[in-house]
């Protein structure tokens, strides 16, 4: 999965959830978050990030962004 991180706060863009094939950005409290178990995988929306904010959860220490996002994209 792919998991938002802090450099999206505060950042306006929603290039990410346009071109999300899945719809699986929701908004968190001052940040959008990824549902871990509603993204496939695909890389799409990395790039299109100005903030570089959206991370793969293969990267180091990504655990605590992972249930993150599930806690706010699951509190809807
Ligand atoms: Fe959506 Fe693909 Fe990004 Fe996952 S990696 S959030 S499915 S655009």
């Amino acid at each position: 999965t792919y998991v938002v991180t802090d450099n999206c706060i505060a950042c306006k863009y929603t290039d990410c959830v346009e071109v999300c094939p899945v719809d699986c950005f929701y908004e968190g409290e001052n940040m959008l978050v990824i549902h871990p178990d509603e993204c496939i995988d695909c890389g799409v929306c990395e790039p299109e990030c100005p903030a570089d904010a959206i991370r793969p959860d293969t990267e180091p220490e990504m655990e605590k962004w992972v249930e993150f996002n599930r806690k706010y994209s699951e509190a809807w």
